[in-house]
């Protein structure tokens, strides 16, 4: 996988994964390496995600850049620079869809932009805008933590708290989380399913 240091003209580059697969490092890394190699860098996290520092990417294991807390894709479009080189984008599920249409006008223009964000939510679905935005990138990794039961590649989040009446962006629950492999996983859905029939 070529991951570029010299910027070659615009491109999409997608970090997916479960929660804790380590998407948030390997933004920071790509952004670090862009930064040695002395592009001009401009980071954006959405400002509903102030689970540790309001102007900081911050990944589970305590690494840190600075960022720019914005509130919808609109705003990121309107403070990339006219010489910025690189974007990072990090939790681009929390966005609209119209992350898709701003990250095609930055790419277009020149910018490498560079987003991690959930393929799937807690329920296993795709998790939108992220696969729209895997569909129009130019390079996808997908990250895998380990799964907290069996110890294999985990790449779905298990919400391990009561989720009847939950939302699909919970914010800032880390600790509401755990990492699953797929034979691991528990569907919340059909687990609420298989109750509702026994009840009934
Ligand atoms: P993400 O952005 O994908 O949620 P981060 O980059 O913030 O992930 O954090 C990754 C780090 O989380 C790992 O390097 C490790 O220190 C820590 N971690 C905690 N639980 C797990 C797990 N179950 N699997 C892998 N890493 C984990
Ligand atoms: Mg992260
Ligand atoms: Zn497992």
């Amino acid at each position: 996988m070529a991951l570029m240091i010299r910027n070659e003209g615009g491109r999409v580059e997608v970090v997916c994964g479960s929660m804790f697969s380590g998407k948030t490092e390997e933004l920071i890394r790509r952004l670090r390496r862009a930064l040695l190699g002395r592009q001009r860098v401009q980071a954006f996290k959405p400002a509903i995600d102030t689970r540790y520092h309001d102007s900081k990417i911050v990944s589970h294991s305590s690494l840190a850049l600075e960022a720019e807390p914005v509130r919808d894709p609109a705003e990121i479009f309107a403070r990339v620079r006219p010489d910025t080189e690189v974007v990072g984008i990090d939790e681009a599920q929390f966005f609209s869809h119209e992350l898709v249409e701003v990250v095609q006008r930055l790419a277009d223009r020149g910018v490498r932009v560079i987003l991690a964000g959930l393929d799937q939510d807690y329920l296993g679905r795709p998790f939108e805008p992220v696969p729209q935005l895997m569909a129009i990138a130019e390079d996808v990794t997908k990250c895998h933590a380990v799964c907290t039961v069996c110890g294999g590649a985990a790449s779905r989040s298990q919400r391990v708290v009561d989720t009847s009446h939950a939302a699909r962006v919970q914010v800032g629950a880390a600790e509401s989380y755990e990492a699953r492999c797929r034979q691991c996983f528990e569907d919340p859905e059909s687990a609420t399913k298989v109750v509702t029939r026994a009840a009934g």
